[in-house]
C-alpha cells in the first residue's frame, strides 16, 4: 500500500491538537490486529478505510500512515514503535496466505423476507443499475443468478429469493451462499414470513444484513422495525448490536448503494477464498431443457476456472462443456469463482443442488467420479465419528417447535428450555405458532433439526417431504409427554417412550347427514393415508376442534382399512358431527416405542 504523504502530515498536525489513548503498533499491523488492539468490531473498522477510500480486507497489512487518522476517529493516537518481530510476523503471514495458494472470490448473495417486502423488486434495482461494464443494453436474461460490479468489486446475486428454496439447497449439502440480505418492509414490519426468513438465516450461520426497505412509503416506520429486530434477537449496530441494518427503497434506489457497500464490507471481514486451482468445481443452481440447444444448467462455479471444452463431471456422468452463457444471454469462454454461468453439453438433466467438477485433461475424469465416489463415503464416516463425539460430551439436539396458537408458544419453549443441563443442550431453531409446513421440514433438514408440534396441524406436503428427507417429526397434545420425550432423546435413549405419528391429512370437501344426528364427512386425502384406527384430530382455521377415534371409513361405498393421498372417503367420527367444509382432518397413531 502506498503511503500518503498528505494524510501523513495531516495527521501529525492533528496528533498535536487532539487528545486520546495512544497506542504503539509497529509501522505495519494487519487490520484485525488493529481492530483488536483498539477493542473495536472490525466491520467499523473497514468501514472507516472504506470511507477513508481504502478497501481492506481483515487480513490485509496496513502501514502506519493510513491507520492514524482511521485510529483517530475511534479516539486513538498512533504511536510508532518499530518492532521488528511484527513486522517479521507480519511477512510471514502475507507469504503464508500465498503458499496455500488461494485467491479471492466475490461474495454470494441471497435475499430472503416475507412475500411482497420487495425481495423482487430490490433484485431488479440492483441488477440494472450495476449492470457490468460494456453490457448494458444487453437483454437480462434470468438464471437463477446473476453478477453486478459495484466500485469496481463484483458482487453475485442468487435471484431465487425466499427461504425455502435456500434451505432446500442447504438441506442437499449446497452451501453457496456467504451473506443473506433480510428484506424487511417499514410499513409493514416483521411479518410471520421474516421470522422465518431469520430462522433459516441464523441457522445457516451465514451473516446478515438487514434491508428496511419501502423507505420511501408514507407508512414507513424504520425505527419499529428496529426494535421489532431487538425483541427477535437481531440487535443492529446502531443499537449496540453487531447486524449490519441499512434503509433504503428498491422502488426508487434509495440507500441501495449504501446496502452494497455493506455487502462488500462483510464479504471482506469473511475473507471468501478459494484454492485457485485447475479442478474446477461448482453447484447446479437450476436446469431446464431448451427445445433447440438441449439440456441447459445454470452453475455457480466455486473452485477453478470453467473454459469450453473442459470435460465436466456430474455424478458418475461424464460431459462435455459445448458452450457457456453469462446472466445477460451473452456467450462466454469461461467462467471465475462465484460466477453463475449457464452451461450447453450435459447429457442428463441435473438436479438444483448437484455438484459438478470439471478438468481439462480427459484422462483425469475416471479419477474424478472415484474421488466422488470416495468423497461420499469419507463424509459418511466423518459424519460417524462426529455423532460419536457428540454422545461422549454433550448431547444436543436441535428443534423446530410449532404450536396451535401464539399462547401456548412461550409455555413450551419455556418448558424445552428447562431440560437444559450441564450435558445436555436444545437448541431451538425456530420456534412460532401455525402448521407444520415444508418449509419448516427444509428448515429441520438443513439444520439436522427435530420437529416438535404442540396441536399444531400438518400443513399439506409437510408429511411426504419428511418422510422423504429423514426428518423427525412428532406431534403432542400432552406437555408431559412432549418433554418426556425430548428428555429421552437428550439421554441418548433413540426412541422414545410415546411417539405421536402423523400418518396423513385430508380436507373435509362436504358433510352428509345421515339421520339420528349423525353426520359422514366427506374427505380428501392430502398427504399420507387415513387409517381405520388412527386417532383424528379435526382443526378449523388452524384451530384444534376435537380428537377422537373413527367410527367408519368408507371409499365409495365399501368400508376400507385406509385411503390415501389423492383418494376421496367418507368417516363418521366417535362424538363428533359439526363437521364444515374445509375442515382438515389429522390422522394421528401412537406408537409406542421399546
Ligand atoms: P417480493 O414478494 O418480496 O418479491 O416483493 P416485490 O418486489 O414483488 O414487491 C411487492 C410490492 O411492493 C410491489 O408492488 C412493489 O412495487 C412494491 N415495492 C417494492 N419495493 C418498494 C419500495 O421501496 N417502496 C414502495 N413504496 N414500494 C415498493
Amino acid at each position: 500500500m502506498e503511503k500518503d504523504s498528505e494524510i501523513s502530515n495531516a495527521s501529525e498536525e492533528q496528533d498535536s491538537q487532539i487528545e486520546g489513548d495512544i497506542l504503539e503498533i509497529p509501522s505495519e499491523i494487519t487490520l484485525s490486529d488493529l481492530a483488536n488492539l483498539m477493542d473495536v468490531n472490525p466491520v467499523e473498522l473497514i468501514k472507516e478505510f472504506m470511507r477513508n477510500g481504502f478497501m481492506l480486507a481483515i487480513n490485509d497489512v496496513i502501514e502506519f500512515d493510513v491507520a492514524s487518522p482511521v485510529a483517530r476517529t475511534f479516539g486513538y493516537i498512533l504511536d510508532l514503535v518499530d518492532r521488528e518481530p511484527s513486522k517479521q510476523a507480519a511477512l510471514d503471514s502475507s507469504t503464508q496466505d500465498t503458499s496455500e495458494d488461494l485467491e479471492s472470490r466475490p461474495p454470494i448473495v441471497t435475499i430472503l423476507g416475507h412475500v411482497d417486502h420487495g425481495k423482487t423488486t430490490l433484485l431488479d434495482n440492483i441488477r440494472n443499475s450495476n449492470v457490468v461494464d460494456g453490457e448494458a443494453g444487453s437483454i437480462t436474461q434470468h438464471i437463477g443468478a446473476y453478477q453486478v460490479d459495484f466500485n469496481s468489486n463484483k458482487i453475485t446475486f442468487l435471484d431465487t429469493p425466499g427461504h425455502q428454496a435456500f434451505s432446500s439447497m442447504r438441506a442437499r449439502g449446497a452451501y453457496l451462499t456467504d451473506i443473506i440480505i433480510i428484506v424487511i418492509a417499514a410499513d409493514d414490519g416483521i411479518m410471520p414470513q421474516t421470522l422465518e426468513a431469520i430462522a433459516h438465516a441464523k441457522a445457516s450461520k451465514v451473516p446478515i444484513i438487514v434491508a428496511i426497505n419501502k423507505i420511501d412509503h408514507p407508512a414507513a416506520d424504520q425505527e419499529k422495525v428496529k426494535r421489532q429486530l431487538s425483541e427477535n434477537d437481531l440487535l443492529i449496530e446502531e443499537w449496540g448490536g453487531d447486524v449490519i441494518c441499512v434503509g433504503i427503497s428498491a422502488l426508487n434506489g434509495d440507500g441501495v448503494d449504501d446496502l452494497l457497500e455493506n455487502i462488500l464490507v462483510v464479504a471482506e471481514v469473511s475473507d471468501l477464498k478459494t484454492k485457485s486451482s485447475n479442478d474446477v468445481k461448482g453447484i447446479v443452481l437450476e436446469a431446464r431443457t431448451d427445445k433447440r440447444k438441449g439440456i441447459l444448467a445454470t452453475v455457480i462455479i466455486q473452485q477453478g476456472r470453467l473454459e469450453i471444452g473442459d470435460h465436466l463431471v456430474l455424478g458418475s456422468h461424464k460431459n462435455k462443456v459445448r458452450a457457456m452463457f453469462n446472466d445477460l444471454g451473452n456467450p462466454v469462454t469461461e467462467a471465475l469463482p462465484s460466477s453463475p454461468v449457464e452451461i450447453l453439453g450435459l447429457s442428463i438433466l441435473p438436479n438444483a443442488g448437484d455438484s459438478i467438477s470439471a478438468t481439462s485433461d480427459e484422462r483425469m475424469m475416471s479419477q474424478i467420479i472415484k474421488d466422488n465416489e470416495k468423497d461420499i463415503d469419507d463424509s459418511y464416516q466423518l459424519s460417524e465419528i462426529h455423532s460419536g463425539i457428540e454422545s461422549s460430551n454433550i448431547r444436543s439436539v436441535n428443534l423446530v417447535i410449532k404450536t396451535d396458537v401464539q399462547g401456548t408458544l412461550e409455555p413450551v419453549r419455556t418448558s424445552l428450555e428447562s431440560l437444559n443441563s450441564e450435558d445436555s443442550r436444545i437448541t431451538i431453531i425456530h420456534a412460532a405458532s401455525g402448521g407444520v409446513s415444508e418449509s419448516d421440514v427444509l428448515l429441520a433438514a438443513a439444520s439436522d433439526a427435530m420437529i416438535i408440534g404442540f396441536n399444531s396441524p400438518l400443513e399439506p406436503g409437510a408429511l411426504t417431504l419428511a418422510t422423504q428427507s429423514n426428518v423427525k417429526l412428532r406431534s403432542y397434545n400432552i406437555i408431559y409427554h412432549l418433554l418426556d420425550d425430548v428428555t429421552k432423546v437428550l439421554k441418548g435413549l433413540e426412541d422414545p417412550v410415546y411417539e405421536d405419528v402423523i400418518e396423513g391429512q385430508a380436507t373435509i370437501r362436504a358433510t352428509f347427514d345421515i339421520g339420528k344426528g349423525v353426520s359422514v364427512a366427506g374427505f380428501y386425502v392430502n398427504d399420507g393415508k387415513i387409517t381405520k384406527d388412527s386417532v383424528v384430530h379435526i382443526y378449523r382455521d388452524q384451530k384444534k376442534l376435537f380428537e377422537g377415534d373413527i367410527n367408519t371409513l368408507k371409499h365409495l361405498k365399501d368400508d376400507v382399512r385406509d385411503v390415501k393421498t389423492g383418494f376421496e372417503g367418507g368417516l363418521t367420527v366417535d362424538g363428533f358431527n359439526d363437521y364444515l367444509e374445509g375442515d382438515i382432518i389429522e390422522a394421528h397413531k401412537t406408537v409406542v416405542v421399546e
